[in-house]
């Protein structure tokens, strides 16, 4: 069995009920408990647990040193493309959209690069909507190969491909992959992928099995939080994670939070609100139960937000972003994905990381021990 197969064998409210049934006793033998597993992790997301957060929190960060030292890694988006052949109605992207649609040609990407590596970038994360027929594999090995001969890590963000595509994006220089299922509440998931191949959930859910296949060196999971009930949704991804741990145990993994922000167009109905504290609360947790796993946290949140729960478990980070194909060569916020909050230059948010004790990382030392 699959995980993805084994992901749609665990019920939605079962789990659920699990979580919110977790009492302060789960949460105290939670946090004592030297390594931990799924059922700690519901407990140290639940309700009972909010009341243990500077524990949870001064835990996290003692586990975040140990595993990490004092490194954060800095890594910037670059949008590809905003062309998209599916309708989510939570995304400026959407296939509806009046907006202008373009695809970078492979010298507006040498421009983009140019601009990346003068703020003195060296990890990217390459993004695009999800078009097949307009932005698909030629246009990815293209782009991979001119831009990795730049950075030390490229990650991708794209659509979901199949296993031998992964291969060939990994031989070409792909060294990351991040695929967020958004939610894992099927009839929710229903709701907000109106039109296109997103709307199939198994295929999703089944994309990062493709990629352990591939051998793909690291894996991102995420939920958009706030799609569903959020401690529910990231109970799923956390068993994703955890059953992908155990079946392609020679990824690396990371973990992004990210959760949803104001786009044009915007018809998302949120189903959940996560306050600042619960997601600091979620953060944590992820620390504590997966402690080497790497947990992103991107320029969707406030500077004050960034600069606080970074010391406590965040190990990348994203800096300067812009969410729009062209955006550091010709900046312009009309044809964004979505608004950020930290709008820091990169130099600002490494100085930040300093002031707090931290060592801004910009390259990938893996590839100096050759993987
Ligand atoms: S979330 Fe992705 S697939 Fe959906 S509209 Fe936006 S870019 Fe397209």
């Amino acid at each position: 069995m699959t995980v993805a197969e084994e992901l749609s064998r665990t019920d939605w409210d079962d789990v659920r009920l699990a979580l919110f049934s977790k009492t302060t006793t789960d949460v105290m033998s939670a946090l004592q408990r030297p390594a931990r597993h799924w059922q700690d992790f519901l407990a140290l997301i639940s309700p009972a647990a909010e009341a243990f957060l500077p524990d949870m929190a001064a835990k996290a960060k003692a586990l975040t040193r140990q595993r990490f030292g004092h490194t954060v890694s800095l890594f910037v988006p670059l949008y590809l493309s905003n062309l998209c052949a599916n309708e989510c109605t939570y995304c400026g992207f959407t296939m509806s959209n009046k907006i202008k649609r373009t695809k970078l040609t492979m010298a507006e990407i040498s421009e983009e690069v140019y601009a990346i590596k003068k703020m003195g970038f060296d990890s990217v994360l390459l993004v695009t909507g999800e078009h097949e027929t307009k932005a698909g594999m030629d246009y990815f090995l293209q782009a991979v190969e001119l831009v990795k001969a730049h950075f030390s890590h490229l990650a991708m963000e794209v659509q979901p491909l199949s296993t031998d595509e992964y291969r060939a994006l990994a031989a070409a220089g792909t060294d990351s992959v991040l695929v967020y299922q958004e939610t894992y509440h099927r009839a929710h998931y229903a709701e907000y992928h109106l039109r296109g191949r997103k709307q199939d959930f198994d295929w999703r859910l089944a994309t990062p099995d493709r990629l352990g296949e591939a051998g793909m060196n690291k894996i991102g999971l995420g939920a958009l939080l706030g799609l569903s009930e959020w401690r529910t949704d990231s109970a799923f991804t956390a068993l994703h994670l955890s059953l992908l741990q155990q079946r392609y145990w020679k990824s690396r993994y990371s973990v992004a939070f990210p959760r949803i922000k104001p786009c044009a167009g915007d018809q998302a109905t949120q189903k959940s609100q996560v306050s600042d504290k619960q997601l600091i609360q979620l953060i944590c947790a992820y620390r504590l139960c997966f402690p080497e796993v790497e947990l992103s946290l991107s320029t969707r949140e406030s500077p004050a937000f960034r600069d606080n729960v970074v010391p406590l478990a965040i190990n990348q980070l994203s800096a300067a972003s812009q969410t729009q194909p062209g955006g550091y060569s010709a900046p312009t916020t009309a044809l964004e994905q979505f608004s950020t909050e930290d709008t820091r230059s990169a130099n600002e948010v490494a100085n930040s990381l300093t002031a707090r004790g931290l060592d801004p990382v910009w390259t990938d030392w893996l590839n100096a021990f050759g993987r």
